[in-house]
């Protein structure tokens, strides 16, 4: 099928109309019209090769809501006219130990990303949520509480999931102390996700500027919490922030800065501190996630687009100028 969809044709060139090519559904693929999607910074990034390997032309995007338009004949778990999220993944080896646990964000048999990756067995590339359509297994799509309003509900797929996955593992609940640093797309979600968990949340800022005039602060806070979750993607020193954590205190990373980030050992045995990582998470808890959205009306604080305003939209997110995610409106390309 051809779709409208807006893709980038090479890394220093504006994000533009273009038509990318959707499979027809086989049984156990889901057709969705997409009403919203995310802007995330891994958009940003892959559009213009900052990691590397981005293969052109590239269509960004991996916070999807849309709804069910029709369903393959062995598709049980969706049926036309439901509202559905499709995350940063479409597939997986589903055999891997890591997927057999429910774990498939860690799939060691080869994911398929939503953009910028390959389909398992057609090796066809994949195109994300700047389109007006995208056909996806029924398995890798998600349920989205009728209760949500849908654009707000748009980054829960990944900046949501990406929080509440570490903040579940390592069981932040009540009586702990929280720190979330950097008040962006994944900070706002991580803040309240913690603060529904029952725990006391501070907000570390992620202003370079702000921290070094913030030393009284920062002392004041030596030992204090059980959890910091790190957001941050620009570089910064990690032993600083490490030592505000109490005894057998963890500071997971969900930011991954560009360069290696040394770490004094001294300041982990101190309190017999813990630093770890964590990317995005699998698929049945991120169903877990968006039923708790819809039970205790969870959502984020968006700023909904056009699809044309996208390049201006990656411009003010690398101000940090939005609060605190965009969101398409796929209205506005169809
Ligand atoms: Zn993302
Ligand atoms: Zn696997």
């Amino acid at each position: 099928m051809p779709t409208p969809a807006y893709a980038a044709q090479a890394p220093d060139a504006a994000l533009a109309p273009f038509t990318v090519t959707r499979r027809e559904p086989g049984p156990h693929d889901v057709d969705i019209d997409i009403l919203f999607c995310g802007v995330c910074h891994s958009d940003l990034h892959t559009a213009r090769n900052e990691w590397g390997g981005t293969t052109y032309p590239v269509v960004p995007g991996h916070e999807i809501i849309g709804r069910v338009v029709r369903t393959g004949s062995h598709v049980t778990r969706h049926q036309a006219g439901d509202l559905v999220g499709v995350g940063c993944f479409t597939d997986t080896c589903r055999t891997c130990p890591n997927c057999r646990a429910g774990e498939e964000s860690y799939c060691e048999g080869g994911i398929s990303w939503t953009y910028n990756s390959q389909e398992r067995g057609s090796g066809e590339r994949t195109h994300g949520g700047y389109s007006t359509r995208i056909v996806a297994d029924e398995h890798y799509v998600l349920r989205i509480p009728g209760n949500l309003a849908p654009d707000r509900a748009a980054p829960l797929l990944c900046a949501g999931i990406t929080t509440w996955s570490p903040l579940r593992h390592w069981k932040v609940g009540p009586g702990m102390r929280v720190a979330v640093m950097g008040l962006g797309g994944l900070g706002h979600m991580g803040l309240k996700f913690a603060a529904s968990f029952g725990a006391e949340v501070t907000v570390i800022s992620q202003s370079p500027s702000k921290l070094s005039s913030d030393d009284a602060a920062m002392k004041a806070a030596k030992n204090r919490f059980d959890f910091i979750l790190n957001t941050v993607s620009a570089p910064h020193d990690y032993n600083r922030y490490l030592q505000l954590l109490r005894l057998h205190g963890n500071m997971t990373l969900v930011g991954i800065p560009p360069e290696a980030i040394p770490v004094r050992a001294n300041i982990l045995v101190g309190q017999r501190r813990s630093l770890s990582g964590s990317l995005i998470g699998g698929i049945r808890e991120t169903q877990e996630m968006l039923d708790h959205c819809g039970l205790h009306g969870i959502d984020c604080e968006v700023e909904t687009i056009p699809m044309s305003y996208i390049n201006e939209a990656y411009a003010r997110m690398l101000r940090s100028d939005v609060r605190y995610r965009f969101v398409i409106d796929l209205a506005s390309l169809k």
